[in-house]
């Protein structure tokens, strides 16, 4: 290790990564022990890694009740921070719409009602005829007065009547209502601005080592920081496992690039209020017969051409005045290294375009003419195999890990962070904070428990 630094730096506990998750973790601490001496070192600019990926979306809609009350509360602290801010995080809820053109949807019926046992009764109501008036439509995008629960449409006119650009084949929709978009980059901007007011520290610098004596020593690229830390907190999203290998440990993590696009719907295709839609079935894209021609040539894209998994989703960005779509489809199941510039797969905005107009038959207007202002863009979904996160202490003694957030580190941030801090402060926990630990690995019965769901909540 080099031996002659430019700054040397002490604190009680240093967060190595300021994505989002690791800006939080440092936002709670200091929310709940002010004189901490809390150091946020970060080798990039903050926020600008997988945080500017995200698609910026959140649910309460999971397979599992842990994850559900997790994310629960995560929304919770968002909607705090909404209050606390005049809505600066510009939160919405206009809900995620869940579509299938299945009727016998027993199975989805019952992953509803058991991710959402940990929920007061009464939740999730089924609309199966005409005389369905309790169904409350989405009038505003205001998150204060949105309704909550699940509302399950079986009835076609009130589904056609309800969302009229969706495809006329979809037979069901559940629309989960508390859902909707907030801005991340003002939420982590807000919480860092906070974090600095209350004398924490930032550190731009990449970690490149970290030994572990009385306490941590961590070592800054270049010579150019050295910091001895009571308490490590490993918040480098995909690079989590790096740090805990400099530790002499390890994470059971693995990444998947996943890819969004985002243009003008100049053309107006898509009802500026229409929830985040997401298609359920699996399908094979719509393609030309000259199309399917040159992928069944191309040995490198003519996977293609096989059916696809379902989860494709859509929804207008910008709010009710503006004029841009998101489309996302994380098809991608191949790990990778994590990088901080991956290569995006070319073809993914006509992809996305095609598998989205199945829903959404307005969008093949755009086949073969997106605008060339399109926004393509990409990061890692850092998860472990059970897609649940890794929030808690590491093998190292005092040493934590904040992360595995895959598609939904935007959404579980507060919650998230709001656990770090209570672990790192030995403050009292929630109901599900063991289960979203390292520490779930040592419980069986949860394991099984896991194991045995028909999906892990990847979209
Ligand atoms: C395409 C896409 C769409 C998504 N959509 C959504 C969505 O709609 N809703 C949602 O909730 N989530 C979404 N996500 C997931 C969400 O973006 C991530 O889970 C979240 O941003 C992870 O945050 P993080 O802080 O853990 O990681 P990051 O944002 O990657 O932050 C980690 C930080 O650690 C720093 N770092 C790493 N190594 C070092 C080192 N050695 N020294 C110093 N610093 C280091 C990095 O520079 C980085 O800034 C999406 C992700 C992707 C890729």
């Amino acid at each position: 290790m080099p031996k002659h630094f430019s700054k040397k730096l002490h604190c009680d506990i240093a967060i190595i990564g300021a994505g989002i998750v690791g800006i939080s973790a440092a936002f709670y601490i200091k929310k709940q022990k002010p004189d901490a001496s809390v150091l946020l070192i970060e080798s990039g600019q903050a926020m600008a890694l997988t945080s500017a990926q995200s698609g910026e979306n959140y649910r309460n809609w999971w397979p599992h009740p842990a994850m559900t009350a997790f994310t629960e509360r995560s929304i919770s602290l968002m909607e705090d921070i909404a209050r606390e801010t005049a809505n600066l995080i510009q939160m919405n809820r206009r809900g995620y719409v869940l579509s299938t053109r299945s009727s016998d949807i027993d199975v989805l019926m019952s992953e509803l009602y058991h991710g959402y046992s940990c929920m007061p009764d009464n939740q999730i109501r089924v609309h199966e005829t005409a005389g369905s008036t309790h169904y409350q439509k989405p009038v505003s995008p205001d998150w204060e007065t949105a309704p909550s629960g699940v509302d399950v449409i079986k009835h076609q006119p009130l589904i056609r009547q309800t969302f009229p650009s969706y495809a006329q084949d979809i037979q069901t929709v559940v629309h989960v209502r508390r859902a909707g978009s907030i801005s991340a980059q003002q939420m982590g901007q807000y919480m860092l601005d906070y974090f600095k007011e209350q004398g924490g520290t930032y550190v731009s610098s990449e970690v490149i080592g970290v030994e572990k004596n009385n306490a941590f020593i961590i070592y800054g690229a270049n010579d150019s920081v050295q910091i001895s830390a009571a308490q490590l907190i490993n918040a480098a999203g995909p690079f989590i496992n790096d740090i805990a290998g400099m530790l002499g440990t390890s994470l059971p993590v693995t990444n998947t690039l996943q890819q969004k696009i985002a243009f003008e719907d100049k053309a107006s295709v898509i009802p500026r209020d229409m929830p985040f839609s997401i298609d359920l079935d699996p399908q094979h894209i719509d393609w030309t017969e000259e199309e399917r021609h040159w992928l069944s040539e191309d040995c490198e894209h003519d996977y293609l051409l096989q059916k696809m998994p379902g989860a494709i989703h859509c929804r207008p960005d910008g709010g009710d005045n503006g004029t841009w779509i998101k489309l996302g489809w994380a098809f991608n199941d191949t790990t990778t290294m994590p990088e901080r510039n991956p290569d995006l797969l070319a073809a993914f905005p006509e992809i996305v375009l095609r598998g989205a107009a199945r829903l959404n038959p307005s969008l093949k207007t755009y086949y073969g003419r997106l605008p060339r202002s399109l926004h393509h863009y990409g990061g890692c979904y850092t998860l472990t195999e059970e897609n649940w996160p890794l929030i808690g202490p590491m093998s190292v003694d005092g040493s934590y890990v904040v992360g595995a957030m895959s598609g939904f580190g935007t959404m579980g941030a507060c919650a998230a962070g709001e656990q770090c801090a209570r672990q790192v402060l030995g403050q009292e926990l929630s109901g599900y904070a063991k289960a979203l630990s390292p520490e779930r690995y040592s419980d069986r019965n949860l394991m099984s428990e896991i194991h045995a769901l028909n999906q892990r909540g990847i979209l």
